[in-house]
């Protein structure tokens, strides 16, 4: 069916695989012969709490999560995290992080509320735009973890290899990563994704924590922020997000149908490399992130003048290819270029590039 969709280059809430929303419709008025819409039932009814078992378990098979880690869904988005993670991982009161863009800043901030941070490497140094040599780090024997934003979707930079922890654990914001590629979980001590860039609708964050990381010696933190409360109650200690995780359950068994994250990287390389390869052949666009760190999520770019950038803006809304406005605290360009972006919507905004050029030269 044409419903004249767009190709939409938001940094999230971001596109959705058309199929699934499909799907989504098609059990709008009455899902699978229950005879409600998933948005009226009630979250202990087993039809619901079957939607939300598999949307774990197909979670579990496409990343491979090992038995020993839990998998929460919390509300809050992945700006709660910020604060959750020190209230529940400083024993000792003392960690690591990696400044590498504006989400690696937020998430420092947060954590000076709650005890002592490192930072044990940063990139400010180029406006943030590349990641810094995490090989050797200098870390604290008592530091109770090391930090990272993934991949930092304002700025546009990813980790290529995961620092060297040097046997401490490591705690991920892959927001604007999740499930784009292979993730070898047992490297982390938690990975956690707000899921509305890569995978669902806004309003749900997706933990994935080591069980021995969950203490049981927090009664003074707000029930709700201590991970405990809802690895006891499958995530359900509270009404949760039932609608994000029927999306995303549907999502997760859309993945699983097109061959996993193996394929799903495969396909985000060749999308990436599209668009990379264009900017590195203009003579009025380029990349703003080092070549060895670049997203292959979000792409940043600029002409050499506010001015132009700002009517490229306005000429590929106008031509159909929306949110390319770059983030308002960086300027320029961004391509936000998830999962759920077809090769052919990259490679027309890529056409209309090149034309946009050709006729500004
Ligand atoms: C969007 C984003 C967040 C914040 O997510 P909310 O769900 O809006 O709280 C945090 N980290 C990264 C890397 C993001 O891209």
């Amino acid at each position: 069916m044409n419903y004249d969709r767009i190709y939409n280059f938001s940094a999230g809430p971001a596109m959705m695989p058309e199929p699934v929303l499909e799907e989504i419709r098609d059990e709008m008025l009455n899902y699978q012969g229950s005879g409600m819409c998933v948005m009226e039932m009630s979250h202990r009814a087993p039809v619901f709490e079957k939607i939300a078992k598999e949307a774990e378990q197909d979670l579990r098979d496409l990343m491979g999560i090992p038995d020993n880690y839990k998998v929460l869904f919390i509300q809050g988005g992945a700006t709660l995290q910020f604060s959750m993670i020190p209230m529940n991982l400083m024993k000792n009161g003392k960690a690591v992080y990696i400044e590498t863009g504006a989400w690696s800043k937020k998430a420092i901030a947060e954590a000076k509320k709650v005890g002592e941070v490192i930072v044990a490497a940063s990139s400010k140094d180029k406006n943030y735009s590349y990641v810094p040599d995490c090989s050797d780090l200098d870390i604290p024997e008592d530091a109770d973890y090391v930090y990272i934003c993934e991949n930092e979707t304002i700025h546009g930079s990813t980790y290529p290899v995961l620092p060297n922890t040097k046997g401490h654990v490591l705690v991920s914001d892959q927001s604007s990563m999740f499930l784009s590629k292979p993730c070898n979980v047992s490297d982390y001590g938690m990975i956690y994704a707000g899921v509305q860039k890569n995978v669902g609708p806004a309003g749900m964050v997706i933990v994935i924590i080591r069980e021995d990381l969950i203490r049981d010696d927090l009664d003074n933190l707000p029930i709700y922020l201590q991970y405990k409360t809802h690895a006891d109650n499958d995530s359900m200690y509270n009404t949760p997000n039932c609608w994000a995780i029927y999306c995303c359950g549907k999502v997760f068994k859309y993945l699983k149908k097109i061959g996993g994250l193996t394929e799903m990287q495969r396909r985000n390389e060749e999308k990436a490399k599209i668009f990379y390869d264009f900017l590195d052949s203009s003579k009025m666009f380029r990349g703003t992130v080092a070549k060895k760190d670049r997203s292959l999520m979000n792409v940043p770019f600029v002409t050499d003048s506010a001015e132009l950038d700002a009517e490229v803006v306005k000429a590929t809304k106008a031509a159909g290819y929306d949110n390319l406005k770059g983030h308002r605290s960086v300027g320029g360009l961004r391509a936000s270029i998830y999962n759920a972006m077809p090769k052919e919507g990259v490679q027309a905004l890529v056409d209309f590039l090149k034309k946009f050029e050709q006729e500004h030269k």
